[in-house]
């Protein structure tokens, strides 16, 4: 709250980088990163004349490599900045390729911050439209310090209806606004299982949680996302659902996010 009391330090943009949208969550293991390669994904398919950057700063849990089928380390261009390396159309860049995969991430404090500042300073984007950057969950040092450093055009908060999930979500809220960093609206993950057999819906987390969340603080939903296990089989094999069933009601979610969200 200190630092918030000084006012914020000054922001410098990333270069090439037009439009800055960061992915967050209040808790862990509620799709944010999922939601963060699927927006991605979805922008690009919306609009092929947009070039499109996924940031994973979730330093602890770096899932991009993963959900992107990326591995390996960036090169270096000719002024010793990183170049992202490429798939689905997609620049990417994440802590996961500047460490190995098994590798327990045992840093703290300073060294975190310097892999944020290699993260945010040292990767050579070209021209970017939009950069989506997958934040860490909750509201610490990392989520402060990016907020902080870059100009955001806005952020997107991804939760499940449960009560849990939302208190912590409200805190994320909060956050950004006392940052000045326009919430775009909430994103409802596992909102609903359909029975594949029966076709029964069950709210297995709750129905409209996330939907109450956002009329309390005057936020917009920006879409529902079912819970399905075509999305984590599709994140689990590196082919994220917008890529490789595009025509799934599954992947219609996200495009229609990413039509909300610009
Ligand atoms: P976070 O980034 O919030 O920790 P992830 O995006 O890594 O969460 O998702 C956690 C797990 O849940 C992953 O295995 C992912 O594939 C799965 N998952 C996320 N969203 C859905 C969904 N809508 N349906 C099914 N599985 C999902």
């Amino acid at each position: 709250t200190q630092i918030m009391s000084r006012g914020l330090p000054k922001q410098k943009p990333i270069e090439g980088v037009k439009q800055v949208i960061v992915v967050a969550s209040g808790k862990g293991g509620v799709g944010k990163s999922t939601t963060a390669v699927n927006l991605a994904l979805a922008l690009a398919a919306n609009d092929s004349s947009k070039a499109i950057g996924l940031l994973d700063v979730d330093v602890y849990g770096p899932s991009i490599p993963k959900m992107m089928n990326l591995k390996g380390n960036p090169e270096l261009s000719q002024s010793n900045l990183m170049r992202p390396l490429l798939n689905y159309g997609i620049a990417c860049m994440s802590m996961g390729f500047l460490i190995e995969e098994t590798a327990p991430v045992v840093w703290r404090g300073l060294m975190v911050m310097s892999a944020i500042e290699k993260l945010l300073r040292q990767v050579d984007w070209g021209q970017l439209d939009y950069l989506i950057v997958d934040m860490p969950p909750g509201t610490g040092d990392v989520q402060l310090s990016v907020s902080q450093n870059i100009p955001i055009s806005g952020a997107v908060i991804v939760s499940t209806p449960q009560d849990i999930a939302l208190m912590d979500a409200h805190k994320g809220a909060e956050m950004f606004r006392k940052v000045h960093v326009p919430v775009l609206g909430l994103v409802q993950n596992m909102s609903v299982f359909q029975c594949p057999k029966c076709k029964h819906k069950t709210h297995i987390f709750g129905a409209d949680g996330a939907r109450k969340l956002a009329r309390t603080l005057g936020l917009d939903v920006l879409g529902d996302i079912p819970l399905h296990l075509n999305i984590r089989e599709a994140s689990d094999t590196g082919q994220p659902i917008v890529f490789s069933q595009p025509e799934s009601d599954e992947a219609k979610a996200y495009l229609r996010i990413a039509v909300e969200v610009v």
